[in-house]
C-alpha cells in the first residue's frame, strides 16, 4: 500500500549557529537558550499541524539542517524525528544532520544515533586553521578530527564532509593539501564548493567590491576562472584516485554512499521544509515559509500562515527545472523520464539549447541521457542558463 504513496523528502531548518561565519548570507545567527527552546516548541507545532494533511506521501529522505542544528539541545532533535514519526508516513532511508565542530560533544552524537540518524555532515570547509580564522569559523582542524574519529568510534559509517575552495589567498596547492588531508580519513561523502562572496557579509566588505586590478596588483584576493578550473580538475583527479565519485557538480561519493536527499532535490522529487525560511516543493508548487523569527513562532501552528510566495509552476517553468536542476548530476537527464513526466520528446523543447551546447562540447548525449561533459561540469553555470526558457 504504502508503494502507492508519492515518495517525499523533510527538511528541518534550524536557524542557530554559536557566531556568524564571515562569508555567510545564511538564514541563521546566535540565539538565547530560551529562543531556542520557543522555537523548538514552534517547529513542533508545525510538524503536528500537518498530521492528516500530507496522507498521500510516504517520507523516504529527512535532512536537519542549517544553521547548525547540532548548536541545539540534542533532546530537541530527538523531540523533532518523534514528532514526524507521528504524523507523517515514515519508511526513511536516510536521515541526515548538520554538524559542526565546537559544537558537538559524546552525549549528543549518541543521542542522534538513538533518534535513528544514520548520516553526518560535517561542516570543516579547511583543514588549514590560518583560513579557518579567516572564514570565522568557530574551530579548529584538531576540533574537527576529534569529533570525526567520536563519530565513527560511536559507528556513525555515513559521514560528510563540506569543503570550500577559492579562499582569498589559498592557491591551488593549500586546497590539494586540505582535500589531501581529508581523503586520508575516508569519508563516505564529500561535497566541495568554491566560496561565493555574498553582499552584505563581512567577507563583501573585505573583498567583494574590489576591482579586479585591485586583486591582482595588492592582494591577490580572489582567484580568476583558470585558478578555479584548476582546482576543479584537482579535487576531481585526487577524489577520483581513491574512489569517490562526482555524482553532482560539486559532490563527490563513494559508491552507494550519494545523498538520497539532496539527489532527490536535483530529480524533483516533493520535498517539505520545515521551520524558518524553508522551502517546500509539493508537486508542482514552490512557497516557502516566514522568514521572521516572532511570526514564524507566533503562527506556526498554522502553515497556510507560514507558507509564502506561493507559486503554481507552469508546465513550462516545470521543463525548466527538470533541465537545469537535472543536467547538475553528473548521469544526466533522462529522455524517457522527460516525455513520461511532460507527454513531448525533450528534443521538442530544447532542441537548439542542446544541439549548441553538443557543438561547443559542453553537453553530450546517447539514446536516453543528455549531460554535462567535464568541461560542461567546469562550466556549469553558463550551460544551465540556456535551459531558462525565457532567457534570448
Ligand atoms: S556555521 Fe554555517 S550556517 Fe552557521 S554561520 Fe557558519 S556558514 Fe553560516
Amino acid at each position: 500500500m504504502n508503494n502507492k504513496k508519492n515518495p517525499l523528502g523533510i527538511y528541518v531548518h534550524i536557524p542557530f549557529c554559536d557566531k556568524k561565519c564571515d562569508y555567510c548570507d545564511f538564514l541563521s545567527g546566535p540565539a538565547s537558550k530560551q529562543t531556542k527552546e520557543e522555537y523548538t516548541k514552534a517547529l513542533l507545532a508545525e510538524i503536528n499541524a500537518y498530521k492528516d494533511l500530507m496522507k498521500d506521501y510516504l517520507v523516504r529522505t529527512i535532512f536537519i539542517g542549517g544553521g547548525t542544528p547540532s548548536s541545539i539541545e540534542s533532546k530537541y532533535i530527538q523531540q523533532i524525528l518523534e514528532a514526524i514519526s507521528k504524523n507523517f508516513n515514515l519508511e526513511p532511508e536516510e536521515i541526515s544532520i548538520e554538524a559542526n565542530p565546537g559544537t558537538l560533544s559524546k552525549e549528543k552524537l549518541k543521542a542522534y544515533k538513538d533518534a535513528g540518524i544514520n548520516r553526518l555532515s560535517l561542516g570543516l570547509q579547511s583543514t588549514n586553521n590560518q583560513e579557518l580564522k579567516l572564514l570565522g569559523r568557530i574551530h579548529t582542524y584538531e576540533d574537527f578530527l576529534e569529533n570525526y574519529h567520536l563519530a565513527r568510534e560511536l559507528g556513525f559509517s555515513n559521514i560528510n564532509i563540506d569543503l570550500m575552495s577559492g579562499l582569498p589567498s589559498q592557491g591551488v596547492k593549500a586546497w590539494e593539501e586540505t582535500i589531501e588531508r581529508v581523503v586520508a580519513l575516508g569519508p563516505e561523502h564529500i561535497s566541495a564548493y568554491s566560496l561565493i562572496i555574498e553582499e552584505g557579509t563581512p567577507f563583501y566588505d573585505r573583498y567583494g567590491n574590489q576591482s579586479e586590478d585591485d586583486i591582482d596588483e595588492h592582494d591577490n584576493n580572489e582567484i580568476n576562472e583558470d585558478t578555479d578550473r584548476l582546482i576543479y580538475s584537482k579535487t576531481k583527479e585526487i577524489l577520483e584516485a581513491n574512489g569517490y565519485c562526482r555524482y553532482e557538480i560539486s559532490n563527490y561519493a563513494k559508491k552507494g554512499y550519494e545523498c538520497k536527499h539532496n539527489k532527490s532535490y536535483w530529480e524533483r522529487v516533493s520535498y517539505l521544509g520545515l521551520g524558518l525560511g524553508s522551502s517546500s516543493l509539493i508537486k508542482d508548487l514552490r512557497f516557502h515559509n516566514e522568514e521572521n523569527l516572532s511570526n514564524y513562532i507566533k503562527n506556526s501552528s498554522k502553515p497556510s500562515l507560514l507558507q509564502k510566495d506561493i507559486i503554481k509552476l507552469s508546465k513550462e517553468e516545470a521543463m525548466e527545472e527538470f533541465m537545469f536542476l537535472g543536467l547538475r548530476l553528473t548521469k544526466g537527464v533522462s529522455k524517457s523520464k522527460f516525455h513520461q513526466e511532460f507527454g513531448i520528446p525533450i528534443e521538442d523543447i530544447f532542441l537548439k539549447q542542446v544541439k549548441q551546447s553538443i557543438q561547443e562540447g559542453v553537453l553530450e548525449e546517447d539514446n536516453n541521457f543528455i549531460r554535462l561533459t567535464e568541461y560542461g561540469l567546469d562550466v556549469s553555470n553558463h550551460v544551465l542558463a540556456r535551459f531558462l526558457l525565457s532567457s534570448p
